[in-house]
């Protein structure tokens, strides 16, 4: 009898300790429940029998029966190989093996039925398979009702040590045969009942030993179905119990402050979807609850000037706001922009960064306690804890994807209740993704740019067109724009990327002796940053060559042209947040990707997607289909505490959607999951996070 939480997996017949071992480095197997979870990544359908005579070239994977007649020797030593002529009543198909010879000779008889399964190959007119799969019929027990083969997943390593996807399936068998119970069901009974689910014990075994397409299908909805609703759920009840049990600031008026901006500083009119995002969030900031909610507007739809306005509210109702932005140059930016906004109001505003002196933090410091600055702008250094506000009620974060869920959480304990706070992205995140991601906030959009902004014209260059390139970049300078060429610079690979981008450099500063051409990356002090930024945003440079610390944010409206250098080596988002540094002035703007001529189908589909469509959803769900949410940025950093096994964000977003409902309706009936009916769901979630980072805590 086998017990679901044992950890001795060793004992289990076929495993012992080596594979014990094995299991547990490789896979992070450890308890036998982890085994039976560990689920096949790919099935086979071996219910039908081919004969050896409709056999074509390119069928795939079959399975034959049918007797050998004889075997053959051939070669010595490494060189020896075995040969079994196998045949069925409408024909003959070589079986050859070159490793494992004399077992399979004292294995297989000649005369007795067997079942084979490979993939043949045609040689010479002739069929053969290496090194196939048989097994006598009769003692084919496991394969008796196998319509669907499982392939598990295995490493090299393992592989040597002969656990293969065949041996982890005989193993998983004898695990589910000598269960001393069925597992136990992990949603509560009238779930299982109300959306007609597979009980969980069944949805494992059918993974692992399917007897049909359609019940694999509704073992795997059944294990999707549980692995999004659980996020859902944890995800939610954060938000609905902080919601019913947790106070927000009040931000009840809008005051002189805002009304002094709006009326006398405002230089354009907002659009609609500004004005309709910041009624959003004063309902929000008005309502008593503390706000979490995620700005989402494309590059250049005017987020910041949003976000000042809300500030503003904070500021009219006797609060402190600050906003925090991932890079100094952007924070150096922000300050900037504030700063130019509120000419002439009697609105404060400091900058607090890394390279800020010793001596000014001081006195910023003091200025926040005593509460005479009223917005702090600022990199991670805002999250210090000598940062002490009098009464901080409003916290801007700028382009989430680069802090994490527990860099949020550590802003919510600057005040005594935690202030309202503000996440803005330019990164178009797939609805799924967002669920997921943000699934803890309210979601505001800003679909529309301001007015007069032409779309920006994107080609793809190969290498040979460079000539054309630089025309074009004299034609642009002589009518007075400006250009960006971006570098990638990647850590692995640091050493060659920065000679690149020095030899990119040099090579235009030898073609264009005429132009001012300026410099960031990442080695740069900050200082040297800001004084490159600033030549190129004074125009006192023409072409500025970069790596992607001006991915993000950046604003120089007069730069028209953005190229991409390698362009095949950034992911799409990114080469969409690059492309988002033009096109925010009046003039056309253009975007050129170069690459080499040999790309790879995922490549060219970027650059396809790339210089179809400028818009950022598409380019983000694009992004999720190429890729897989794993690799996607902020996936690491967004602190969820799950890998899903079975569900696809990509793919399954219906029954995302679906079970999120399920998880909202249901914690609006129960905020604190107290019915007796709900243990089952505290449990699973207690379950799901005790390893992870526990920061409701925080909240
Ligand atoms: P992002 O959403 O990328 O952060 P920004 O806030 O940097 O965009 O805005 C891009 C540019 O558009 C800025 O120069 C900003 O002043 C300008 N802008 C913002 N709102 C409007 C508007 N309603 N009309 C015209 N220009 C606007
Ligand atoms: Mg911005």
């Amino acid at each position: 009898m086998i017990e679901l939480n044992s950890s001795d997996i060793q004992f289990v017949p076929g495993i012992g300790p080596k594979r014990a071992e094995l299991l547990h480095t490789e896979l992070q197997v450890k308890t036998i429940e982890d085994l039976l979870y560990y689920f096949p990544y790919k099935y086979i359908d071996r219910s039908r029998f081919y004969a050896i005579a409709e056999l074509q070239s390119d069928v795939g994977y079959v399975q034959l029966k049918g007797k050998i007649i004889r075997f053959d020797k051939q070669g010595e030593g490494r060189n020896q190989r075995l040969t079994a002529r196998f045949s069925d009543d409408t024909g003959t198909i070589e079986l050859i093996w070159f490793q494992g010879i004399q077992y399979v000779q004292k294995q297989y008889k000649t005369d007795n039925l067997y079942v084979v399964f490979g993939k043949p190959a045609l040689f010479n007119g002739r069929f053969s398979i290496v090194h196939p799969d048989i097994e006598p019929i009769e003692q084919n027990a496991l394969q008796a009702n196998m319509v669907l083969q499982g392939y598990y997943g295995t490493t090299e390593k393992m592989k040597s040590n002969f656990l293969n996807s065949k041996v982890i399936q005989k193993i998983i068998f004898t695990v589910i045969r000598s269960l001393a119970a069925p597992m136990p069901e992990t949603l509560p009974a009238y779930m299982v009942q109300k959306f007609n689910l597979m009980p969980l014990h069944d949805a494992v075994s059918t993974m692992h030993f399917p007897a049909n397409t359609q019940r694999l299908a509704k073992a795997q909805q059944r294990l999707k179905f549980e692995e999004l609703f659980y996020i859902q759920l944890s995800l939610l009840r954060i938000a609905k119990q902080r919601a019913v049990s947790s106070k927000g600031y009040i931000f009840g008026q809008v005051g002189a402050f805002f009304n002094q901006f709006f009326h006398e500083c405002l230089p354009f009119e907002l659009t609609n979807a500004q004005k309709k995002v910041i009624r959003e969030i004063r309902a929000d900031v008005g309502s008593g609850h503390q706000m979490n909610r995620l700005l989402q507007g494309d590059v250049g739809s005017g987020k910041t000037l949003v976000a000042l306005m809300v500030m503003l509210i904070g500021l009219d109702n006797g609060f402190q706001a600050c906003l925090m932005a991932p890079t100094e140059i952007l924070a150096k930016q922000h300050y900037d922009t504030l700063t130019q906004f509120l000419k002439g109001t009697d609105v404060t505003v400091g900058l607090l960064t890394g390279s800020t002196r010793k001596a000014d933090r001081v006195i910023l410091h003091e200025q926040l306690r005593a509460g005479t600055l009223h917005i702090l702008v600022g990199t991670h250094a805002l999250l210090e804890d000598e940062v002490q506000f009098a009464n901080l009620g409003l916290v801007v974060i700028d382009e989430q994807h680069r802090f994490g869920v527990a860099q949020r959480a550590k802003m919510w304990l600057k005040n005594e209740q935690a202030p309202h706070i503000l996440v803005m992205t330019a990164t178009p995140i797939p609805r799924t993704l967002a669920m997921t991601l943000y699934g803890d906030l309210e979601v505001s959009v800003i679909d529309e740019l301001p007015p007069g902004r032409k779309p920006i014209q994107t080609v793809h260059y190969y290498e040979k067109r460079r000539g054309a390139v630089y025309r074009f970049i004299e034609k642009e300078i002589a009518a007075g724009r400006q250009i960006y060429i971006v570098y990638p610079l990647i850590e692995e690979s640091e050493k060659m990327d920065f000679q690149n981008l020095t030899d990119g450099l040099n090579a235009l500063k030898e073609r264009f002796p005429n132009f001012a051409i300026g410099m960031v990356n990442g080695r740069l002090s900050s200082t040297e940053k800001e004084e490159a930024m600033n030549q190129f945003s004074e125009g006192k440079t023409q072409i500025l060559v970069a790596t992607t610390v001006i991915e993000v944010g950046v604003n120089i409206p007069n730069a028209s042209v953005m190229i991409i250098e390698s362009a095949q080596r950034f992911g799409l988002s990114q080469l969409h947040q690059l492309r988002g540094r033009v096109g925010r002035g009046s003039d056309q703007s253009y975007c050129i990707l170069m690459t080499p001529y040999e790309l790879g189908k995922d490549t060219r589909k970027r650059m396809e997607i790339m210089t179809r469509t400028n818009d950022g959803f598409e380019i983000a769900d694009a992004d999720l289909k190429l890729r897989g949410p794993g690799d996607l940025e902020g996936t690491q950093q967004s602190g969820i505490p799950f890998t899903l096994r079975v569900a696809n964000l990509a793919r399954d977003g219906q029954m995302l959607q679906f079970v999120r409902t399920v998880a909202s309706e249901l914690l609006d009936e129960d905020p604190f999951l107290q019915r007796p009916e709900h243990s089952i769901l505290k449990k699973q979630l207690q379950k799901m996070q005790k390893d992870s980072v526990d920061w409701k805590k925080i909240s």
